[in-house]
């Protein structure tokens, strides 16, 4: 059994569930006194190794696989990675503009049919806006599109 896993036993997953909070919250913490000025960063070097062992606790308690995680990882790096690209290419083109313009599509029907009328054609137009936000960066984007989506799925039950 690895010191880990005999946390786990010992201590039980509701008690290393809640220390994993508090860890995060220790690292938030730190970085806003970083961002406040403060010259802390072994405190958050301390807190980062805080937050590494309870990670791998979170893992171990729902039996997340390391490569699972890894998927993940490779996934969202090739995504920033393109991301990035696509800013190196226009970097005439900020987020809040592609923003900014998603709204004008949406307002122009380029998204599809918005009728607040019929609130299952409304669902699928915003759901389309949300995802092109969602590449846009705009915070909160991928939450609004999988609320639309499950509107839509609530209406074709
Ligand atoms: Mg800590």
């Amino acid at each position: 059994m690895s010191t880990l896993e005999k946390a786990i036993a010992t201590y039980g997953k509701d008690m290393q569930l809640t220390v994993a909070c508090e860890e995060l919250s220790e690292l938030i913490k730190e970085i806003c006194k970083n961002i406040r000025g403060s010259d802390n960063v072994n405190s958050i070097t301390e807190e980062l190794a805080d937050c590494y062992i309870m990670m791998d606790q979170i893992a171990i308690i729902f039996g997340i696989k390391i490569c699972d995680i890894g998927a993940f990882i490779d996934e969202k790096l090739a995504r920033l990675e393109k991301r990035m690209a696509e800013r190196e290419k226009d970097p005439g083109e900020n987020r809040e503009e592609v923003w900014k313009k998603n709204l004008d599509r949406l307002i122009n029907g380029e998204f599809g049919e918005y009728n607040t009328k019929d609130f299952g054609k409304c669902a699928e137009t915003l759901a389309r806006y949300w995802r092109a936000q969602a590449e846009a960066d705009y915070p909160g984007a991928n939450d609004n599109f999988d609320y639309f989506m499950s509107c839509i799925k609530e209406r074709d039950k």
